[in-house]
């Protein structure tokens, strides 16, 4: 059993996430924020307390991104947005540098840059500009970006996998949203972060209740941020699970599955990629690998459960058989929050539990018959080495495949079988960063062959001549 230890120490540029400012401060901030907010005055008092936070958003105008913007806009007192990076909507994005005026922003599209300058010029110059950067490079510069304190990973897919490492290996700490990065590369991302001393909070529902349930515990001080070391005390993990789009299906009525149907979710509003994830049951798939890097249980004590209502984010049981939980309406908000503020929590007007409102909370095992590709993860994540970083990328390119309907929906995890079977004599046990990134795109185009040869289960798209 190896020994507890404190908590890494943050790397020196970083202000301590838990210092809180003088009395003439939160005095000053209190009285500006009454001024602007109306909030009841022992909200405002309290929450002036905690220092401001400079935060890094990586994928703003993405579902993440943008709850995120939408605290740092309820809580101007205590986060300043310094860093954005965005996809292709430049609409949204102009609208986010007006209203947060970051310092800098970047563009995975470095073809955008151009156009990007002249809607900003259009805008007068009334205001400061950021420094506007493109492509990979770029991603990385916000990653890293010097008066960042925190960095919201909201980039969908193993896109956010070397901005990831960027800012881990500048000791920022992340509010880590981009499962797919530690899913695919946490052997990789484990040993950096114990080098640079930053440390992963779980912006992930699940995880962040796992993670807050752990801060009541007498272990709560030697909990490891993952570290992949068995967080002492710790005995099982349970994941629960809404069932997503297809949670009141029956199996066989899946073969008319549209597109349309995956993408609608009964709970949660997300990006189009994570709803299908959570129809295939892939998603809970990816978070039980997910809670294995970050929480260090080995695969056999962390399970799934279904629980359609989504209240009780999930629960951990301790060594003595207690179990915890963690409840709340189903809002990513709130575990957005609590990465921003930990280890404080702030004073929110948002609407309270109330459990006589849910009436019932009910729980069931998933049926691995109708959702397969939760097997694949746990045969992945036991596996280890680059075999989850296989699935992973077999996954999103096969996400969309199905989005582009050129896959049915019980193609996936057909498509994300073979390429994981194919990838087995090849498997790298420990593998090195350049590694994952080369089967990464491997499994890209394993799928994309099989797609494109009709060998998937339903072949909807054109045989290649
Ligand atoms: P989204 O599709 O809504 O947003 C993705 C963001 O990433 C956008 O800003 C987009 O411009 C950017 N992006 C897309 N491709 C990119 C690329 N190649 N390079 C750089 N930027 C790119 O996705 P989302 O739902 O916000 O999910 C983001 C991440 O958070 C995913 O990993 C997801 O699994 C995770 N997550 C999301 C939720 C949720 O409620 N949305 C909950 C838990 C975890
Ligand atoms: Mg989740």
């Amino acid at each position: 059993m190896p020994s507890p230890t404190a908590l890494p120490a943050a790397a020196k540029t970083n202000p301590s996430p838990d210092r809180h400012c003088s009395f003439a401060t939160g005095f000053r901030r209190a009285v500006g924020q009454l001024a602007s907010v109306r909030r009841p005055w022992w909200e405002t008092w309290a929450n002036c307390r905690i220092s401001v936070k400079a935060i890094s958003v990586l994928g703003s105008t993405g579902s993440i991104g943008t709850q995120t913007l939408q605290i740092a806009e309820e809580f101007p007192e205590q986060f300043r947005v310094v860093a954005l990076t965005a996809g292709r909507n430049l609409d949204l994005l102009v609208q986010q540098i007006q209203r947060h005026q970051p310092e800098l922003v970047a563009l995975a599209n470095a073809d955008l840059l151009p156009e990007l300058q002249q809607r900003l010029d259009a805008l007068g110059s009334d205001r400061k500009r950021p420094q506007l950067v493109g492509g990979p490079d770029g991603l990385n510069i916000a990653a890293s970006w010097e008066s960042a304190d925190l960095v919201v990973t909201g980039i969908v897919g193993c896109a956010g996998l070397l901005p990831t490492l960027a800012a881990v290996r500048a000791g920022k700490d992340l509010a880590l949203a981009n499962k797919e990065t530690l899913i695919a590369a946490g052997p990789v991302v484990l040993p950096e972060l114990k080098k640079s001393g930053s440390r992963l909070l779980p912006a992930d529902s699940e995880h962040s209740a796992i993670f807050q349930c752990l801060q009541g515990t007498p272990w709560a001080e030697n909990a490891r941020l993952s570290t992949g070391v068995p967080t002492p005390g710790l005995r099982r993990i349970q994941l629960t699970a809404s069932g997503g789009a297809f949670r009141d299906w029956k199996a066989e009525d899946l073969e008319n599955a549209t597109v349309a149907d995956a993408t609608s979710h009964p709970n949660w509003s997300m990006g189009r990629k994570i709803t299908v994830d959570s129809a295939s049951l892939m998603n809970k798939g990816l978070e039980v690998i997910e809670a294995h890097y970050l929480f260090g249980l080995d695969y056999d004590h962390i399970e799934i459960v279904i629980h359609p209502q989504s209240i009780i984010h999930s629960m951990i049981e301790l060594a003595d058989s207690s179990v915890l939980a963690q409840l709340g309406w189903p809002d990513m908000k709130l575990p957005i929050l609590y990465c921003l503020s930990w280890p404080s929590r702030l004073e929110t007007p948002w609407r309270r539990l109330d459990l006589t409102e849910v009436g019932q909370l009910s729980f069931r095992a998933p049926d691995p018959a109708k959702y397969p590709c939760m097997q694949l993860a746990y045969a992945a994540g036991r596996a280890g080495g680059t075999m989850p970083a296989v699935m992973n990328a077999a996954n999103e390119e096969a996400v969309a495949q199905f989005l582009e309907e050129k896959i049915h929906f019980l193609d996936i995890p057909v498509v994300i079988e073979a390429a994981c079977e194919r990838h087995k004599a090849d498997l790298i046990a420990h593998p090195q960063l350049e590694d994952v990134l080369a089967v990464d795109q491997w499994a890209r185009m394993a799928v994309r062959e099989q797609v494109k040869r009709g060998t998937t289960r339903v072949p909807l798209a054109a045989p290649a001549a």
